[in-house]
Parts: C-alpha cells; structure tokens; sequence
C-alpha cells in the first residue's frame, strides 16, 4: 500500500513497514539531507519553518534538486491559522512552483485556511500538477482543483465519525482523484485504517481503493 505522504523520518513518527511504498516530504533544509535516503522524498519549504529560511535558500534548494532525485516539490503552500508573515508565505510558495514549473516536477501542498489563495495563485501556473494534502476545503474548491489537475490528499481526520463534513466530501469526489495519507501520525501503518474508512464509505472493497489510489499517486509523482 502505497503512503503518499509521510513524515517518516520525524522522530516522533514510526518507521513505515519495508515492503510497502512511501513518499517521504521534506519540511526545510533541516530535513532535506535526511530524506534524500528514501526511496521516494520531496523537496521544499513547508510555511511552518519560514522563520528559519530567507531567500538565498531557493538557491539551496535548487541546488539539491539539481543534484538528486525528489518526485516533487514540497511541501510547500500556505496556512492562515498556524503561521504569521502571510506576506513571506505567498512569496516562498511562489518561488516554490517556479521551480516546480522549471524542473516538471508536481508540487505537494500544504493548504490551511487558504485553499481559495492556493487556488488563485495556482492559476497563474498552468502547467502545474500536483496535490493538495490533507485536503480541508469546499466541495466546490475540491471540484475546482481536479479540473486543474490536482489530486486531494486524505488522512487519518477520515476515520473519526465526527468528521461528518470530510466524510461527505470524500463520498461524493471521484475516485480517481484521491490519494491516502497519514501525514505526521506517529503510526504511517496506519493507513490501512484510512483505506478501510473509504472501502465503506464509497461502499467498494478496500483493495479497489487500494489499487486505485496507489495507481493516482503513481501517476502523478511518476513512480517507477
Ligand atoms: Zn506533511
């Protein structure tokens, strides 16, 4: 199964069980080395660290995209509600998908409280694919960045039946356009748990959506 977005190499996060498949983020230059040692990482400036980055870090980190590997850019985005500086947010994202736009790579992107910013700034780059992870927003946004190209990103908030508004927004999303994830969960297995909770709501057997949501993040991160 394939964990399309895991912060595994956090201390406080398990290690994500070998035979399975998982895409590791990075959050800033702190991390960026430490990634690079798994199979699949990305590269970026989450907004939670900006205080620790200034521009010169761009040049850093294109540096290291030249020189290796990551699938995509991220994570990077912008967040309303646990970051300040929403001045130095839009720019650091903004200097993110020019690369992204430059090196073809697929963004991954942290949007809280500001899916209708992330949605305006993303328009005016076209040729931009990617993922919005974690997804919180309307079902009319969600509609708005499929038809642009973006994928949703679903964790373990699934599985609490209290989540009555995700829960109806992953019912009503095509299939074809979700990925799973655990995110920064101390427990990256289990996102069995999350598969489980779609198999149910979308009333299809867990290795249907398995299968599917593996072959979305294949496909859009162009995992060999
Ligand atoms: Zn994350």
């Amino acid at each position: 199964m394939l964990n399309s977005h895991a912060h595994i190499d956090f201390a406080s996060v398990q290690p994500y069980d070998t035979s399975s498949v998982c895409i590791v983020p990075s959050v800033g230059k702190q991390n960026w080395k430490e990634v690079s040692k798994f199979s699949h990482y990305s590269y970026g400036i989450h907004p939670w660290y900006l205080d620790d980055h200034n521009v010169n870090d761009l040049d850093l980190l294109e540096r290291y995209i030249k020189s290796n590997s990551p699938i995509a850019i991220g994570e990077c985005g912008l967040d309303y509600k646990n970051s300040g500086n929403q001045q130095k947010q839009q720019t650091f994202f903004e200097l993110q998908l020019e690369l992204a736009q430059k090196y073809r790579l697929p963004v991954i992107i942290h949007a809280v409280r500001s899916t209708e910013e992330v949605i305006l700034t993303l328009k005016r780059f076209p040729n931009i694919t990617g993922e919005i992870h974690g997804f919180s927003g309307s079902y009319s946004q969600a509609k708005t960045l499929i038809s642009m190209g973006f994928l949703l990103g679903f964790g373990m908030q699934l599985i609490s039946s209290s989540s009555t508004k995700l829960r109806s927004l992953l019912m009503s999303l095509p299939i074809e356009s979700i990925l799973i994830e655990t995110d920064d969960h101390y427990n990256p297995n289990d996102i069995h748990l999350v598969a489980k909770t779609i198999s149910e709501l979308r009333c299809l057997p867990v290795e249907k959506i398995t299968e599917q949501c593996d072959n979305n993040a294949i496909s859009l991160f162009n995992i060999k």
